[in-house]
């Protein structure tokens, strides 16, 4: 086994992981050197250890439960995007909650044979996360290295793992060069993905899981951020290819947000570097990058599995949220639902249609992710209780001064609606028993009853709460 370089193809040990080619400074891969003969059997309970004998050998396995996630055949999204044969892999149901715990077991299993007491990793998040918990667990110091812009959802796991987590820039690019330096100056073990090739081993397991679980679909959609995940799944299917478990392979379907389109752009414009963008931006944190560091790996899975890649805006990523939530029961983050929003462009432009079978990968947990809560408990009040209380809550306070009747009622909210409108709602509060009526002076007087006012304390209550 070595470790070869994706570019100038440079050959090096395969311990200890090395960053970067010595060479030419891009991005290593390891090179198994696959039996060529032999079947090879898979061997365990259906989990990440499962597929050991196709990782670098680990002689310690720190494990909290890692793998085995669950394939769901989303039957209702299918039939919203007239489909029949989609698949949701949850790779929510990791132990914190995403796909990254694979990695984190590989690389904390790693730094445990290599006797390293310390750990530092840069991570925009999920990454970060299941370190910290896999450091737990195995005893050792997780240092964290985290820019600006992190999920909130995902710092909580961080810190509640007990991880040291430094700030510093303002997007993951900017904190991977202080993680590098930082493991060459104090010789801890680097766990950044883009800097330690074991991520990709350990993310093909969801390859060899899937094809366990179905097969091997037709299309693969994976987020794509640095660009490592699509290429690990890209790998995985291969190996299964040479040692001659399958004869097929996916074609794999890359997505970038519109506001960070980088290898995007490098396939549809046919350019052969690497592009920075120099203002990134997108909701979807967990794939915000400027200039991807394994961009070569995700062109060279796109192109090699005849795949194609598209950006998605941050809207169409929310919408898509909403729906993989409302129809599949699955509360899957902006990064992940980036590939059901993709999908939809795919079936509406012809390029995916009922006879595909459709796999997207489900990267990590929504929970962890929280502007999108945000957006939705300020969407729910507004849609919902927010516009119509308020009507009847002004409606209850005018009558708390003093009784009234309807044309003055409506004169006092300003005649924003119908007057038709208003005695709709007069009716409504009549029947809940908080308002009550009387005729005066050939006019119909509307009274606030006690029940009324007690509404009224409650809402000025729950107003100090939020
Ligand atoms: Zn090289």
């Amino acid at each position: 086994m070595t470790l070869k370089c994706v570019k100038c193809e440079s050959k090096f040990p395969y311990l200890p992981s090395l960053g970067r080619c010595e060479n030419c400074g891009r991005t290593l891969e390891y090179d198994l050197g696959l039996p060529k003969k032999g079947k090879i059997k898979f061997s365990g309970r259906f989990s990440f250890w499962r597929y050991k004998i196709l990782l670098p050998p680990a002689r310690h396995q720190i494990s909290l439960g890692e793998g085995g996630t669950p394939l769901h055949k989303a039957l209702r999204l299918a039939k919203s995007l007239d489909l029949q044969k989609l698949y949701l892999k949850d790779e929510t149901r990791n132990p914190t909650n995403s796909y990254r715990d694979r990695a984190a077991a590989l690389y904390v299993s790693n730094a445990v044979d290599l006797k390293h007491n310390t750990l530092v990793c840069a991570s925009n998040g999920n990454l970060g996360a299941s370190l910290a918990a896999y450091c737990a667990k195995a005893g050792l110091n997780c240092h964290l290295i985290v820019p600006k812009l992190v999920d909130i959802g995902k710092l909580a796991q961080m810190l509640v793992y007990d991880a040291t987590i430094e700030e510093f820039g303002e997007i993951l690019d900017d904190s991977i060069g202080k993680a590098e330096a930082l493991a060459k100056e104090m010789n801890w073990y680097q766990a950044t993905a883009e800097l330690n090739p074991l991520a990709i081993e350990a993310q093909k397991t969801i390859s060899y899981e899937v094809y366990e679980q179905l097969g091997v679909p037709d299309y693969f959609i994976v987020p794509m951020g640095s660009g490592g995940t699509i290429y690990s799944i890209w790998k995985g299917f291969k190996e299964l290819k040479q040692l001659k478990i399958t004869n097929s392979l996916p074609k794999m379907v890359g997505v970038q947000p519109e506001g960070s389109p980088s290898i995007v752009k490098i396939l549809v414009e046919g350019r052969s570097q690497i592009l920075k963008i120099s203002k990134p931006s997108t909701h979807a944190l967990a794939i915000l990058v400027s200039q991807p560091l394994q961009g070569d790996f995700a062109i060279k899975a796109i192109k090699e599995s005849d795949g194609l890649a598209l950006t998605v805006s941050d809207q169409e990523i929310f919408s898509a949220e909403l729906q993989i939530a409302k129809l599949e029961g699955m509360f899957a983050e902006p990064a992940s639902s980036a590939t059901v929003a993709a999908l939809k462009k795919l079936v509406e432009t012809g390029k995916i249609d009922e006879r595909n079978s459709v796999v997207c990968l489900i990267s990590g947990s929504g929970l962890k992710a929280t502007d999108v809560l945000h957006a939705l408990t300020k969407k729910q009040k507004t849609a919902k209780v927010g516009l119509e209380l308020s009507t009847k809550e002004k409606i209850l306070r005018i009558l708390s001064e003093k009784d009234t009747y309807g044309y003055e009622l409506w004169k006092k909210l300003a005649k924003t609606m119908t007057r038709g409108a208003i005695y709709q709602h007069l009716n409504e509060l009549s029947e809940k028993g908080l308002i009550t009526s009387y005729v005066k002076n050939r006019k119909r007087f509307f009274k606030i009853m006690e029940r009324g006012r007690k509404v009224l304390r409650a809402m000025d209550d729950l107003k100090l709460l939020f």
